[in-house]
């Protein structure tokens, strides 16, 4: 069981490790940047939050990435940092170039997602609550407000559909995603980011991964190869590959001791 931090007897060893230079700042952002909230657009970063991000962005030495479920274009709109990495769709999409699935993949996964779409928007008028998202080639089914007595009938209907197309089905906090099968996961960004070696980072340095959800266990995993000083962060109960756990909204005192 990961260990809550702020209670573990090497949180100062691991705060002085995150300070040192050059480092990888890596964030899921749903329920660990942005607290969740009732739909999907409502969703924002608390402001200091966001000014702290911003100047640690400008820092030559400090690479923040933030790798999100979200389609690219909506969290590059939601959080309008220049300098910040991107990932949307859980890894299969990146602002930068090379990064994700290539263009040609996400342009046939995108037409399939369409067509699930199309049949599966229906959901949303028989289930009162149900927001249907299509995020280019990943469609979320999100049932938070969602009767409780419904949600086992309409997750038996997602199956139903997704069982006719050829995609996996995955759940998350009060949501249900459809992705084409691939190997592009949250994991997958976070070595990308690691390979690429941003301001001459090597598997010495600093390295920290946050997340909240399901999908980003796939990165907590992918972290045990980036050497001593990776350390991931799961926001929240629940089973987890993470090394520390922190409570919800905790990031910001995170962040705030290691600038
Ligand atoms: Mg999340």
């Amino acid at each position: 069981m990961a260990e809550y931090f702020f209670s573990s007897s090497i949180a100062d060893k691991v705060i002085n490790s995150l300070r040192m230079k050059p480092r990888i700042l890596a964030f899921d952002f749903d329920g660990t940047l942005a607290p969740i909230a009732d739909s999907p657009a409502e969703a924002a970063m608390p402001g200091e939050l966001r000014r702290l991000l911003e100047n640690l962005s400008l820092d030559n030495n400090t690479v923040i990435a933030i790798v999100s479920g979200r389609r690219l274009s909506e969290l590059e709109q939601m959080i309008r940092i220049p300098s910040i990495i991107y990932f949307g769709n859980h890894g299969m999409t990146s602002s930068v170039e090379g990064f994700g699935a290539g263009r040609e993949q996400l342009r046939k996964w995108s037409d399939e997602s369409s067509m699930i779409h199309e049949k599966i928007l229906c959901l949303e008028s028989k289930y009162k609550g149900c927001i249907i998202e299509n995020k280019g080639p990943v469609i979320s089914v999100h049932y938070r407000k969602v009767d409780a007595d419904k949600v086992k009938e309409l997750g038996s209907l997602v199956k139903e559909i997704a069982g006719e197309h050829d995609v996996d089905l995955k759940n998350g906090k009060m949501v249900i995603e459809l992705k084409p099968r691939t190997n592009f996961t949250k994991g997958t960004a976070l070595s990308e980011i690691a390979l690429k070696r941003f301001a001459g980072w090597s598997k010495d340095d600093p390295f920290l991964f946050a997340g909240d959800d399901n999908t980003d266990e796939d990165g907590f995993r992918a972290m045990k190869d980036f050497g001593e000083r990776s350390f991931g962060f799961k926001i929240g109960d629940g089973e987890t590959s993470a090394d520390f756990r922190l409570l919800d909204g905790e990031i910001l005192n995170l962040i705030k001791l290691i600038i």
